[in-house]
């Protein structure tokens, strides 16, 4: 186990050395209790105490629009070029619910076909998480879903001991960086008092549903003809910022645009979403889920159900985001205490 100390007064000596190397994005506020991820210079700037910010990471792994490839028709055979453009940068700040999101977008970028340009831009981040000691909000919902502690997927992970931050040293990136900011080794003490703050989080994070994570598959299973379905159809606006904010959310929609040659254009992806009445129309004017209720089922089910069959793993981190951003005040929480006394 490898971790260093960082003390509090030298976090703003840390981030100007760290943007010397990189571009540094973290949280920073942005009034009205709203936080983003921002490009930083130095740490007063940075928001160590934040809710999950409007968006998550995600909008540096896979921008809301993207140029894929730009073609060419003009010769005899039409010509095109992938467009694969990423630069080094480092992600300061990624709580234990937004590091658990890249994970999950990793293991879908990563199947065949694969995307490079996710994982070329994930292989150019450097990642460096910072512990929740006590909840973001009460929408959060870490602990029901296992993230409230870290699981990996940064090089180094913060933990803020009360004057100084320890930090874990999880990758070889990570390992150069701390040699050559020269940030000193962890002491027994300091080891001591992360297992302390550790143990204090045991009181704080408890499963927020009161319902057996390992249950919620089959919930769902049952839940194909829920009346909760039903209800939070009728009130849902179909406007998509819920999946917009999740931070596991991946859908897109690709459009070709043509110059005024009409022989040279480029192809683009932007995000799209299962909320948009569009989403599941087909040619033919089919449409595969053309209610409200059914496409709330599937969102939730994308959360809590299918990824378990392929992935082994909720793709819901627990953020909470998408209860604060939703105008119709529907609460991911609530939904699921709700599936879960239906079938008492
Ligand atoms: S944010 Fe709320 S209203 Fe908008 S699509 Fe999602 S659930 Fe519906
Ligand atoms: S479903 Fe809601 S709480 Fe879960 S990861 Fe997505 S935005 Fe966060």
């Amino acid at each position: 186990m490898n971790y260093h100390i960082l003390n509090k007064d030298g976090l703003d000596g840390f981030i100007k050395k760290l943007s010397k190397k990189m571009k540094v994005y973290a949280p920073v506020s942005k009034g009205h209790g709203n936080f983003a991820f921002e490009e930083v210079s130095s740490g007063a700037q940075v928001a160590l105490k934040y809710i999950p910010t409007i968006l998550p990471p995600k909008k540096y792994l896979m921008p809301q629009r993207e140029k894929m490839l730009e073609f060419d028709v003009t010769g005899e055979r039409p010509v095109d070029t992938a467009m694969l453009e990423a630069e080094e940068i480092a992600l300061f700040g990624v709580h234990t619910c937004d590091l658990a999101g890249i994970q999950c977008l990793n293991m879908v970028f990563s199947e065949r076909p694969r995307d490079y340009n996710y994982l070329l831009r994930k292989e150019k981040l450097f990642i460096i998480g910072l512990e929740c000691n006590t909840y973001c909000d009460e929408h959060a919902s870490c602990a029901l879903v296992g993230n409230q502690l870290p699981n990996g997927g940064y090089d180094l992970f913060f933990t803020d001991l009360g004057e100084c931050f320890i930090i874990h040293v999880n990758t070889q990136k990570g390992e150069d960086l701390l040699e050559d900011m020269g940030l000193p080794k962890a002491f027994p003490a300091d080891m001591a008092e992360l297992t302390r703050v550790r143990e204090d989080k045991k009181a704080i994070f408890k499963n927020e549903i009161g319902v057996e994570p390992k249950k919620l598959p089959e919930i769902f299973e049952k839940a194909m003809n829920s009346k909760v379905w039903e209800e939070l159809g009728k009130r849902c606006l179909s406007c998509g910022n819920c999946t917009n904010v999740c931070p596991t959310c991946y859908c897109f929609d690709m459009a070709d645009t043509v110059n005024l040659d009409l022989k040279t254009g480029a192809r683009s992806r932007t995000w799209d979403s299962c909320q948009f009445s569009t989403f599941a129309a087909v040619a033919g004017g089919e449409d595969f889920r053309p209610d409200r209720s059914e496409r709330q089922r599937h969102r939730f089910s994308r959360k809590f159900k299918f990824p378990l069959d392929k992935f082994y793993r909720f793709f819901c981190t627990g953020c909470g985001r998408c209860t604060r951003t939703c105008m119709a005040k529907i609460n991911l929480k609530d939904t699921l205490k709700a599936l879960a006394a239906e079938q008492r």
